[in-house]
């Protein structure tokens, strides 16, 4: 028997492929209705998505084939930040948009079936980075997975709905004199972007904003069983992994996901498709931004390349570069702005001197792992990493660095459990200089430290996972007898 959750995914990705056959032209509008009514659509719904596929796809031919010598604004990126970025410029203004993205389509099963995110991870959807060699890894070169599609990381990431700390925004309000950053000014945002749909809590989420957001759909038994292992060595159960506990020393949760009736809902749903349809917003993917156009210390355009040609775009009011993490500051100093020596190294001609470009690159790393073999198979649900954890590794900190701890149900057969840790210290990411366009970038990270803090021993469950056989831990003998 199919489980409810799978027989609306399925039915969502029937529709997608309607949706994806519409938007390349490949049927029309009236064949779309009625194969998306027989998919199970109403014909109000149908006729929507028909009228607005069928706009945006003929828009953005004809813009795609009729490009301007200047826009208003060129996006660099349509990953999280960027599509919200570029439909929201394009929606709320009648400013001239140009968005480029290096990726392709999101219209595709290993994006939208939430639970196949990991097939993401080293395909064509993956900006393909590795770390340099390190011995703290035994000289391994560790990969950094990127998105490299429409949406970027939202349609390539674990779905994971998880908000900053408190602290974490009051540390970056505090560090930069910005008010603009602190918890309580960003709460405001979260609350009118989110359509919160777990228990409510007037004060911390918001309820009918463009994001939706759900607690994982009965989840694989594997999650809740987390949270009772987690209480059993002092982690709180709390309902919602963003509300309250996001304010205090930690606990376990299920998660938030970006899941809605089985379908991964990313950044470019929300904020990007229902602009596509307005003549002011051009979206080229397979378009990579090799360079930025520097006149004295103003950028005034760019180069990019689209089917092996190299074009060059001008901006009359600005280029906005959301890139992402890494090739954000790799644009930037093959442009000539960064670190005078570090550019002069590679032979690059300083345009402006901004020493900290490529330097303090953060990201969560991933300390341990754990697997578990279930008795009977059971089949994966949601993202497959239904409950999280966020604890300290030393009670003195005012703010968790061992977060989050999830539960992976990869496979029928087998559960993976793993956990990432926040890290204080900062490394630095350099271009490949040889050629743009290649997936040679130089980052490194300090070492890590091969042995926890002493104050983590007693303090952390994730500890225990990771250095004690499974067999051994309390915490997974706890989730075992949960089980049975
Ligand atoms: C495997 C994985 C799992 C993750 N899981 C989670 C999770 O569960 N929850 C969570 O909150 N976060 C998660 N993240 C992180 C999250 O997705 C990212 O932090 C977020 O997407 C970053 O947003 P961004 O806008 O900075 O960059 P991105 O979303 O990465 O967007 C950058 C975009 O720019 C494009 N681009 C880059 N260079 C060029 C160029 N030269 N020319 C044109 N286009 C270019 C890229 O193709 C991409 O589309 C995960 C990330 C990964 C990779």
């Amino acid at each position: 028997m199919k489980l409810p959750v799978f027989s609306r995914l399925a039915q969502g990705d029937r529709l997608n492929t309607l949706e994806s056959a519409l938007y390349h032209g490949k049927v029309g509008r009236r064949q779309f209705m009625q194969l998306a009514m027989a998919a199970g659509a109403s014909f109000m719904a149908a006729r929507v998505m028909a009228q607005d596929g069928g706009d945006a796809a003929i828009t953005q031919l004809y813009n795609a084939r009729n490009l301007k010598k200047a826009y208003d604004y060129i996006v660099v990126g349509s990953g999280s930040g960027g599509a919200v970025v570029a439909g929201r410029l394009a929606a709320e203004t009648d400013a001239e948009v140009l968005l480029l993205e290096a990726g392709g389509t999101d219209q595709l099963d290993a994006i939208l079936n939430p639970g196949l995110w990991p097939t993401n991870i080293r395909s064509e959807r993956d900006w393909g980075y590795t770390m340099d060699p390190a011995d703290s890894v035994n000289g391994r070169a560790l990969i950094l997975p990127m998105g490299k599609v429409v949406g970027g990381g939202s349609s390539v990431n674990a779905t994971v709905w998880a908000r900053g700390h408190k602290n974490d925004f009051d540390f970056w309000a505090s560090e930069t004199g910005d008010d603009g950053w602190s918890y309580a000014s960003v709460l405001d945002i979260y609350k009118r972007i989110e359509n919160w749909q777990g228990k409510p809590d007037k004060e911390r989420r918001g309820e009918g904003g463009r994001l939706w957001i759900e607690p994982a759909r009965d989840p694989n038994p594997i999650a809740p069983a987390l949270l009772g292992a987690a209480a059993s060595v002092g982690i709180p159960a709390f309902e919602d992994m963003n509300g309250e506990m996001m304010e205090g020393p930690g606990g376990a949760a299920i998660a938030n996901l970006r899941i809605h009736d089985g379908r991964r809902v990313n950044l470019a749903h929300d904020y990007l498709y229902s602009a596509l349809k307005r003549p002011n917003l051009t979206l080229l993917t397979g378009a990579e931004v090799l360079s930025l156009t520097v006149v004295g210390s103003r950028v005034t355009g760019l180069t990019f390349s689209k089917d092996s040609q190299v074009h060059s775009v001008e901006s009359k009011t600005r280029v906005v570069l959301s890139a992402g993490a890494i090739n954000t500051p790799k644009i930037l100093m093959l442009s000539g702005i960064g670190d005078d020596a570090e550019l002069s190294k590679h032979g690059v001609e300083t345009a402006v001197k901004l020493p900290g470009v490529g330097q303090n690159f953060q990201d969560h790393v991933l300390v341990a792992g754990c697997l578990w073999e279930y008795r009977e198979p059971l089949p994966p649900a949601n993202n497959v990493a239904e409950a999280t954890f966020f604890w300290k590794s030393d009670s003195s900190l005012d703010t968790r660095i061992c977060s989050p701890s999830r539960s992976k149900c990869l496979s029928p057969r087998k559960s993976p459990g793993h956990s990432t840790i926040r890290r204080r210290e900062l490394g630095r990411s350099r271009p490949g200089w040889c050629d743009p366009r290649a997936a040679a970038v130089s980052i490194s990270r300090p070492p890590i430290r091969r042995r926890w803090p002493a104050s983590m021993h007693g303090s952390c469950p994730i500890r225990r996972i990771s250095r004690q056989s499974c067999a051994g831990s309390n915490f997974a003998a706890k989730l075992e007898t949960q089980r049975r």
